[in-house]
């Protein structure tokens, strides 16, 4: 086989086609649904009419055997607006969720009600992190038990930060059944539409990302139903055996494996931000007039953003290099998928940041999207591991040692 890092003929179809709904739509509505600090609804309703919100075009990007089309479909929509782009892309890291560790059958049955249909577009929840547990996830309080004579489990705890947390249909809670096992004893559970004793906090005020409903969730004694728990009883018990005699491998836990996966996607969203971020800059600097020229014929300006794009580029390789990896298998042996991520969201913030330099002042102002664009791109050091965890992760898979 030829190797080639051409785009096919879907793919660019594909780039094209969010491209234009990241124009025509999402940017148009950005600076309004930031200052409302809401759910985007009209704007998820626009994209579930098009097929673009939904279970057909989601099992479509992750069926690429390349594994880059659904980095391409984020960076894309990232591009037109961080805090509309995970409006629509949390839903996904509750189905990523259901794919890590779900039957076929579970498949089925959940992915549909994350998404619900396009006259009532839903949305879902990934809860992993706690008060107590964000980069620790082995701190992890929330309890899974087992009632064996009503054939259901029964989840206690709270969660913490979660996207979409209390307003989603399906949320995907991850929990311990055996605490003395840490992240190796958790497991991976569907709480359906409308179960008692789940509850959302109210919604958390932020920094960026503010189109995003991001909150507490409270599990009072929440009871599902045994099938709830995704992969199955029989397997969970094996694996859970496997840890207690010490011979687990390293991809048992729930919310690991989910994140290993989707850190790449989560790099092409902050490499996103920093491409808006940088052709803003650039369009500036060609048009603003400083001692009777554009900014832009100074080295100091252009330099920067020379710079810029040479990071845009090395980025997308990286993100591509990752998505391949994860999408066919291949062992992350350097970290890799961290790595994607690692980069990807420093180089939002540097990229953000510059662009503010750039336009000076204007930059400073709200008049400009890169205020919002810098202020969107932080949280892509922080969520999905942090820049510092991503370092842990390559650390450790570079040395072979117990790095702390
Ligand atoms: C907007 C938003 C959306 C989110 N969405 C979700 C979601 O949908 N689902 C979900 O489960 N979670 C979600 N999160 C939670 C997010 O994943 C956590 O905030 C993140 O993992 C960090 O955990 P923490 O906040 O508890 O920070 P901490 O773990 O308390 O870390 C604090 C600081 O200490 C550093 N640190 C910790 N341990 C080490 C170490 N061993 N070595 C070096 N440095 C270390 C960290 O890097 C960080 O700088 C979201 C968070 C935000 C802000």
């Amino acid at each position: 086989m030829v190797f080639s890092l051409e785009l096919s003929e879907e793919q660019r179809d594909l780039r094209d086609w969010v491209h234009g709904f990241a124009v025509d739509v999402v940017r148009p509505a950005a600076a309004e649904w930031d200052e409302r600090e809401e759910t985007p609804w009209p704007v998820i309703r626009e994209a579930a009419k098009i097929g673009l919100y939904g279970f057909e075009s989601l099992a479509e990007l992750f069926g690429d055997p390349s594994g880059i089309s659904l980095q391409i479909a984020n960076e894309e929509l990232f591009w037109g607006d961080a805090g509309i782009g995970m409006a629509l892309f949390g839903t996904s890291l509750a189905v990523a969720g259901i794919f890590a560790s779900g039957t076929p059958d579970q498949l089925a049955e959940w992915v549909p009600q994350c998404f619900g249909d396009e006259a009532d577009p839903k949305v879902a929840a990934f809860c992993v992190s706690e008060p107590q547990a964000g980069s620790d996830v082995a701190a992890m309080r929330t309890r899974a038990r087992y009632d064996e004579a009503r054939d259901e489990w029964v989840l206690a705890g709270q969660k913490a930060w979660i996207t979409n947390g209390g307003i989603a249909n399906v949320h995907v809670v991850v929990a311990s059944v055996d605490p003395s096992l840490g992240s190796r004893g958790q497991a991976a559970f569907v709480v359906p539409p409308g179960t008692a004793g789940l509850e959302g906090a109210k919604k958390i005020r932020k920094l960026g990302l503010r189109a995003s409903h991001t909150a507490d969730v409270f599990l009072d004694d929440v009871r599902v139903p045994g099938h709830c728990l995704l992969g199955g009883k029989e397997k969970l018990d094996a694996r859970l055996a496997r840890a207690r005699e010490g011979t687990a491998g390293g991809r048992g836990q729930a919310a690991m494996s989910t994140f290993e996966v989707s850190r790449p996607t989560v790099g092409a969203q902050a490499l996103g931000i920093a491409r808006a971020a940088y052709e803003y800059a650039l369009e500036y600097a060609g048009d603003r007039e400083a001692f009777g020229r554009p900014i832009i014929e100074n080295q100091a300006i252009a330099f920067a953003l020379a710079d810029l794009r040479t990071e845009i580029e090395a980025c997308r390789l990286l993100i591509w290099q990752a998505a391949w990896m994860a999408r066919n298998d291949k062992v992350f042996d350097a970290g890799q998928g961290s790595m994607s991520k690692l980069r990807a969201g420093e180089l939002a913030v540097a990229a953000s940041e510059k662009a503010i330099q750039v336009l000076g002042g204007a930059g400073y102002s709200r008049e400009h999207p890169v205020e919002r664009m810098y202020r969107d791109a932080k949280i892509y050091t922080i969520f999905e591991g942090t820049s510092e965890i991503q370092r842990l992760v390559i650390a450790r898979a570079i040395s072979g040692r117990q790095i702390r």
